[in-house]
């Protein structure tokens, strides 16, 4: 008889919100994660007050109302909406998505027939489908937006040149003929009041948990925990790497805190030239600062984030999903899906650009078919 229904490889997002529903089904759940913390990428530091999102900015966004509801039975949500701004390579700031805003910016228009009229004659027109991410781009917003807001940060991001990654990252990006700056068009949106690490601790209570915890360091020992292992690492190196190394984007954090109470004015400013090394500044406490309140605090933190090609050593938080790694992909996910009691699930595990939302709509229908 062993200890443990479940043993959870990893207590980020999927991971939790796994732990969460087995342990009401009232299955015994052991969740462990390499770091000396849970919640993955997710995970927030308090800084002078202030949660910082230690790995990258994370704004939950969704139309799923049952999504939406078991999130906010954890933790509160505030109404923070995204309007991120672009610092453009010719020093002016535009807004993002691409709307009414912006290209009134770019081009003087204050009409959607007008902005529709200049993109017209921006657009390129391929026979068949775009076949890369330039063309994509080029299709869909034409020249002036690409070289100035799309080109630099893309290659910065991905560190490889638009003509060589896949067209569908581009297509999360908008464009709207309205002067709306909301970054999402989704009904709901927000982040939960005091941090993240509420939302992953609420999902964890129960669970039984040991971090520091290396699975791969002692497989045997934690599989005979277990009837079943929710894996939620990177798929390759579960299978041992053995159809060769899958690549990763990872992202570096310069963080400082820094005496005013108001650096930007923003929680998320994009550097879209490539010839600023970083991709963007967050400002941390506009998440949940919301208006004047960003001046009860003197101090502020700041992240400068570089992205690079992810090493063993790093923490991976994109996969790179071109041709070469898909093909590498569908030759780990066989192995998976031949696995009987091992069930992969998340951004690592599944080798795919997922949103937060989507994520936990998986796991609501796993646990609705079981
Ligand atoms: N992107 C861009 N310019 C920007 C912001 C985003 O060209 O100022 C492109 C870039 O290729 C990026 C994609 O849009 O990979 C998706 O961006 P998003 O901010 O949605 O990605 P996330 O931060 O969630 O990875």
């Amino acid at each position: 008889m062993k200890p443990y229904d479940y043993l959870i490889v990893g207590t980020g997002l999927f991971g939790a919100a796994f732990a969460c529903l087995a342990t009401r089904q009232g299955k015994r759940c052991l969740a462990i994660d390499r770091r000396p913390h849970t919640g993955g990428n997710l995970h927030c530091d308090c800084i002078n007050g202030i949660n910082v999102h230690r790995y990258g900015p994370h704004i939950f966004h969704t139309s799923d109302r049952e999504v939406w509801d078991f999130v906010n039975s954890f933790v509160p949500f505030n109404n923070f909406i995204n309007t991120p701004i672009a610092v453009a390579p010719d020093g002016k700031r535009y807004n993002l998505p691409f709307n009414m805003n912006t290209f009134r910016q770019l081009w003087g228009v204050t009409t959607a027939d007008e902005a529709r009229e200049v993109l017209s004659k921006q657009r390129h027109i391929y026979d068949g489908e775009p076949r890369n991410l330039e063309e994509q781009a080029l299709s869909l917003v034409g020249d002036d937006i690409y070289r100035l807001l799309i080109k630099g940060y893309t290659e910065k991001q991905w560190g490889r040149p638009c003509a060589q990654l896949p067209a569908f990252i581009i297509k999360r990006l908008p464009l709207r003929f309205t002067f709306d700056n909301n970054y999402f068009n989704d009904l709901y949106q927000g982040v939960p009041v005091g941090g993240y690490n509420k939302l992953i601790d609420g999902m964890l209570q129960g669970v039984d948990m040991e971090l520091g915890a290396d699975f791969f360091a002692n497989r045997k020992h934690y599989r005979s925990l277990a009837r079943k292992v929710v894996f939620t690492g990177q798929i390759d190196e579960f299978f041992d790497y053995r159809f060769g190394k899958l690549d990763y984007r990872t992202v570096r954090f310069d963080t400082r805190v820094i005496d005013t109470p108001d650096f930007q004015g923003n929680a998320v400013i994009n550097y879209t030239s490539g010839d600023v090394p970083y991709t963007r500044i967050i400002e941390h406490k506009h998440f949940e600062c919301l208006g004047n309140a960003v001046n009860d605090n003197p101090s502020t933190v700041v992240s400068y984030e570089y992205s690079t090609e992810w090493r063993p050593g790093m923490e991976p938080f994109y996969p790179v999903n071109d041709r070469r790694n898909n093909e590498i992909y569908l030759r780990y996910k066989a192995l998976a899906d031949a696995e009987t009691d091992v069930i992969f699930g998340g951004r690592l595990a599944e080798y795919k650009y997922y949103d937060m939302s989507p994520l936990i709509r998986e796991v609501l229908d796993m646990f609705k078919t079981q």
